[in-house]
């Protein structure tokens, strides 16, 4: 047992520039008991940043190549999606703020749809059908791009967005930015 427990805790989040974050991710057919094993681990990695906080975790960020993602929900809890789709956009966008655990330190401004009509199957193997508004609605966007391999990044670079980068902590401790040229 020592050897899986072993590999368990080995769990880390890839960072950028890495081939696997761009790794296209395959269909689950069933979540099965080693699959929510991964899901159990990815939220407790997940957890695990506080500052800033880490409120979603795709597979290709842990190395592995399912088509699922853990997401931190309005109520605080941790939820996994797999075969997660979305199936409409709101017209309405609104400009976000917007990092990831893969790219430390950095902070992009880009548009995105504030509320999105998703489908995708849950921890019981259920298929659901939901809106999703605001944080919600953010990470699930973010968490499907990672998916196909996506990262913030390049809708930074497709929108000629702004780019930020963390240089240190003010007095306060609140996070520094200097403007990264693009
Ligand atoms: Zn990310």
């Amino acid at each position: 047992m020592k050897l899986i427990i072993d590999i368990i805790s080995s769990m880390e989040v890839l960072i950028a520039p890495n081939n696997k974050l761009r790794a296209q991710t395959k269909p689950v057919t069933k979540v099965t008991d080693a699959l929510k094993n991964t899901i159990g681990e990815m939220i407790k990695l997940t957890k695990t940043f506080i500052d800033p906080e880490g409120v979603g975790l795709a597979s290709t960020q842990v190395g592995l190549d399912g088509k699922y993602f853990v997401a931190k929900l309005k109520n605080g809890s941790f939820k996994a999606f797999f075969n997660p789709k979305i199936l409409s956009f709101s017209k309405k966008q609104k400009k976000m703020f917007e990092g990831c655990l893969s790219i430390p330190n950095y902070w992009g401004e880009i548009f995105r749809p504030i509320a999105v009509t998703v489908s995708y199957m849950d921890l019981n193997g259920n298929q659901v059908k939901e809106r999703l508004t605001g944080l919600e609605a953010h990470i699930f966007q973010h968490e499907v791009d990672h998916l196909s391999g996506k990262l913030f990044m390049d809708l930074v670079m497709e929108q000629q967005g702004k780019l930020y980068k963390v240089v240190g902590k003010d007095r306060a401790g609140a996070d520094v930015f200097e403007a990264v040229p693009l």
